[in-house]
């Protein structure tokens, strides 16, 4: 739709210099399939020509949307890895985006603008696993904008050094739930964060952030390094989830022309959005809790922002910017609103699989691009109090000394100038002495820091160690544990000299025992503690090889690194969090490699839903834990929505991931989204969080349920009818006015056999009297124009499961005819297994039409079996706009205006005949669906038995 705009070619200058706006430059970067789309057989669904991207629908081919932004970068294919571990375009010239042009098109303009002394903010927007650390940090050699960008910075500043003094100081913060963490700063975490303060000339900060001055790279890469180990540490102590943080660092560039005595400071914000995806999928769904804006209110808040700004743009009336919202956004207000020069990186994932969060992203970013700024060169307040003091007290000086030679006797004067005087002079030394401790502080933290990192690279060389792999992998191998001589427990504890903590859900006091004796390391699980040891759960005393997978309670995941002789010059990086996911599932029978998943013919939305399963298995683990430390008596199971449901031609249905909530006892069933379960996974993790908090360090058992009102307990939900299974009640007798009598099987979402449901369809005269064999019809065209009538009989209900599983429970059907707006529903049944209904309903077409005839022809009623349990209310039809005569007969079909019977009847006959092979087919296509289920089913039982 874009295309044939004008692209926003001119560069960012010549544009700021026409209409003193700059306008927010935005980049799109699409990088390589990873392993898990390679092994699915990924289609890649987007291309690109010059700065214009396309991606195209991958279920309609027809259906395409163009973008066009300031840069588009392919970093899709096209690549090789040199001898040094840099991907490189194949061939010189090539198409191929490597890191070192993103870095020469957005890096140098940042840079520059940054020398000038404009504020300067790059972003990086995208889902999870898209590319935005990739892009602003890099991985390895593949060093990305921000350590490049320090690079060009130090270079820059060493080389005009008589003309200018620079100062830099680094600040890495955090942004997770609302809370604002420092990353740099050892300390305890401040209880609910640093504050954000604001202050009518700095706009809004972080008080009390470490500003940390550095002198070179090297020790902005050590600062970074350090961030990301604080990162890492509180992500696995806080249970919490990286991809939902911000990730911010700020560069102060402070300039000093002693010639034209000017001093121009800009401040470079370098952010790593927090993943886009959730913000969407939290967005569509309603929750009594306030979810959705509690996963994360900053990235909401900062979409709302942008939205505002843009309508802004384009001359919108916009009366309020909600800046205020969220602590990001007010961090980010000069950036998207002001005083800064942006960009922003789109990051995107090439995957058919990942068409709708990729255009969601390009939509995202076509909004951003409208944003204008209004970047001036600015002047540091500090440096100019102290300039000013330093005038004053020059003026001063002047006067005093024009008193003294002019030898008047002006007493009182000269004190007063010389009181004056000090008390400038104090206060410019107390400025200075205020920086300098500030200084002095974060150098000797500093300092500390480097001697740990050079403490742990000699342990390397000389212990076995354990390496965290997280699911972000900019944090993984960042933690390292390492296993000298002897025994060692690993757990909870931290009091005994001879153990190696680790926090983390269901991690006991005392886990497990490495053993590190005669060139052999072991691991020996403790009663109770869960251990899995390259995807099997170990019991035993289990002999570690080099490069094992570990996962100790729910979810803490490690990799095992063996004696330094045993090393060799392995690359670990194969075994991300992706690997040991897959090792797990195909532990416990699932298989999404190559050989069965993986197969080309494989429906790719099947696929995903399989991937969704497997990514939330130890989330579920996790919410299990939580459950059970809080007491909260529910259990959390993975579901296929649907996987063994078809619509009422038998088409096969979209499938997703739901999960069965039960409360103990099985007394209460609830089905969750899983967007629903991931909200409230976050919210569960924040009441955990809120318990361990109250419950003090000592982590007492059996602990009293944390204490939250039913109305904001995550954990639970007021109780609600339950689909239980659908069962096809094929129409195609009633066309030729044949009674059909069924014993139907319903079927769970999953193929499980929930009950068997006799029903009739029995045709009727108008008076509800059974029709004959006389009244059998050898054409259905005959019904052409006719009046039908016919009853749908529930006559009973057998081998209810969900009763037999608590007898307080009950059952209703529910069933929609035709175009009937609403489903009707049976009465309730309670406390019986084999229940009789009972239920009959007369339905009647008035005059019957082309239409309904071959809905009958080639359709089912699909028979909905609901379970009702204690304390929710029944379901009841609801009777608005449905026409019923007065003898209660619902009406399906009155005489429709253009259905005459002026159609030619060999013509119908015909088209009768090709409908009934096209049931036949959808019959043999329901068929083969359901063996496929059945299929599914099985290796879905056989993972369930695992878990
Ligand atoms: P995000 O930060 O958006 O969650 P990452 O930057 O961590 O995602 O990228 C996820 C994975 O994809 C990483 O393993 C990374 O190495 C890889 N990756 C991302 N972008 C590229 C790229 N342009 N070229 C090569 N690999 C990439
Ligand atoms: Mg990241």
């Amino acid at each position: 739709m874009l295309l044939g705009r004008r692209s926003l070619g001119v560069p960012a200058a010549a544009a700021a210099d026409m209409h003193g706006k700059d306008c927010v430059k935005v980049a799109v970067r699409v990088r390589p399939f990873n392993k898990r789309e390679r092994d699915a057989g990924s289609r890649c669904v987007v291309s690109m020509v010059t700065s214009s991207i396309t991606i195209q629908d991958p279920r309609e081919s027809q259906s395409c949307r163009s973008f066009c932004f300031d840069y588009a970068y392919w970093s899709h294919s096209s690549f090789a890895r040199d001898h040094s571990g840099l991907y490189v375009p194949e061939e010189p010239g090539g198409r191929y985006a490597d890191q070192n042009s993103v870095f020469q098109d957005l890096g140098e303009g940042i840079l520059e603008n940054a020398l000038q002394g404009y504020n300067a903010t790059l972003l990086a927007y995208g889902q999870t696993g898209s590319g935005k650390s990739y892009s602003m940090v890099g991985y390895g050699p593949n060093k990305g904008l921000v350590p490049k960008l320090c690079d060009r910075l130090f270079q820059a500043i060493g080389e005009n050094q008589d003309t200018r003094q620079c100062q830099v100081f680094f600040s890495m913060l955090e942004i997770y739930n609302e809370q604002v963490v420092d990353l740099l700063s050892r300390g305890s975490r401040t209880p609910g964060g640093l504050r954000v303060r604001e202050e009518q000339q700095r706009g809004f900060y972080v008080e009390g952030l470490r500003t940390v001055p550095c002198d070179s790279a090297a020790q902005v890469e050590q600062l970074m390094e350090q961030g990301t180990r604080t990162r890492t540490t509180a992500a696995t102590n806080m249970n919490a989830n990286s991809s939902r943080s911000h990730m911010l660092i700020i560069l102060q560039l402070k300039q000093i022309f002693s010639k034209e005595s000017i001093t121009k400071q800009s401040n470079i914000n370098l952010v790593d959005l927090a993943g886009s995806e959730r913000q969407r999928s939290s967005g569509s769904e309603a929750d009594r809790l306030k979810e959705g804006t509690a996963i994360n209110l900053s990235l909401t808040t900062l979409g709302n922002v942008i939205s505002s700004l843009a309508d802004v743009a384009v001359g919108k009336k916009v009366v309020h910017i909600p800046y205020r919202d969220s602590a990001l956004t007010k961090l980010l207000q000069s950036a998207l609103g002001g005083n800064s020069r942006t960009v922003m990186i789109a990051t995107l994932s090439p995957a058919d699989i990942c068409y709708e969060e990729s255009l969601s992203t390009l939509r995202y970013a076509e909004r951003a691009k409208r944003i204008q700024n209004r970047a001036v060169v600015n002047e540091s307040p500090t440096e100019r109090l102290v300039k000013e003091l330093k005038a004053e007290n020059t003026k001063l000086l002047q006067r005093l000394s024009r008193l003294g030679q002019e030898g008047r006797r002006a007493n009182d004067e000269t004190k007063e100038l010389r009181q004056l005087l000090t008390h400038n002079e104090l206060q410019i030394r107390a400025i200075q002495t205020l920086r300098e401790q500030h200084l002095q502080e974060a150098l000797k933290d500093w300092e500390q820091q480097y001697a740990n990192i050079t403490q742990e690279r000699r342990m390397m060389q000389m212990h076995p160690y354990i390496l965290n792999i997280n699911e972000d992998a900019q944090l993984s191998g960042v933690v390292k544990l390492f296993i000298q001589e002897g025994d060692w427990d690993i757990g909870l504890c931290d009091s005994s000299p001879r153990s190696i903590c680790i926090r983390g859900l269901g991690i006991q006091e005392r886990h497990a025992v490495f053993r590190n004796e005669q060139r052999r390391v072991t691991l020996t699980p403790l009663t109770g503690s869960k251990v899995t040891v390259n995807g099997n759960a170990v019991f035993q005393t289990t002999d570690l090889q080099h490069l094992d997978r570990l996962i100790l309670g729910s979810n803490c995941t490690y990799l095992f690194i063996g004696f330094p002789s045993e090393r060799g010059g392995d690359d670990w990086s194969r075994y991300d969090y992706d690997y040991f996911l897959s090792e797990l599932a195909a532990a416990e029978g699932i298989h999404l490699g190559e050989s069965s998943a993986g197969s080309s013919q494989t429906d790719p939305s099947l696929l995903a839903v399989f991937y969704d399963y497997v990514k939330l298995m130890p989330m579920v683990a996790e919410a299990n834990q939580m459950s059970q430390e809080l007491n909260k008596g529910v259990q959390f199971k993975l579901e296929i929505k649907n996987l063994a449901m078809s619509d009422s031609k038998g088409h096969d249905l979209q499938k997703e991931i739901v999960v069965r909530v039960t409360s103990s006892g099985r007394k209460q069933v609830w089905m969750w989204s899983k967007a629903k379960f991931v909200n409230r996974k976050f919210l569960m993790e924040d009441a955990y969080q809120q318990h361990q908090a109250a419950s003090g360090d000592e982590r007492v058992e059996g602990l009293p349920t944390a204490a939250l009102p039913r109305d904001e307990d995550p954990f639970w939900d007021p109780v609600e009818p339950v689909l239980l299974g659908t069962a096809h009640l094929w129409l195609q007798s009633l066309a030729f006015r044949i009674p059909l009598e069924e014993q139907l099987e319903v079927l769970g979402s999953e193929g499980t056999e929930e009950a068997i449901l006799q029903a009739q369809l029995v045709p009727c005269t108008s008076t509800g009297l059974p029709m004959g064999e006389d009244d059998i019809l050898i054409d259905p065209s005959e019904l052409l124009g006719r009046r039908l009538d016919f009853q749908l009989v529930l006559d009973q209900c057998c081998g209810l499961r969900w009763i037999r599983e608590a007898r307080n429970r009950g059952v209703q059907i529910g069933f929609r005819f035709y175009n009937c707006s609403q489903p009707l529903y049976s009465p309730a049944v309670w406390h019986n297994v084999n229940p009789l209904l009972d239920h009959r309903v007369h339905f009647a077409s008035l005059h019957t039409s082309q239409r309904l005839l071959d809905h009958l022809q080639s359709s089912a009623v699909v028979l909905e079996l609901w379970g009702l349990q204690e304390g929710c209310t029944d379901l009841t039809s609801c009777l608005e706009g449905v026409r019923m005569t007065t003898e209660g007969i619902f009406i399906i079909e009155e005489a429709g205006p253009t259905d005459t019977a002026l159609v030619d009847s060999t013509e119908l006959s015909c088209s009768a005949r090709a409908l009934q092979q096209d049931m036949e087919e959808l019959k043999s296509v329901n068929t083969a669906l359901r063996k496929e289920n059945q299929s599914l089913r099985e290796q879905l039982n056989a993972a369930r038995n695992g878990e």
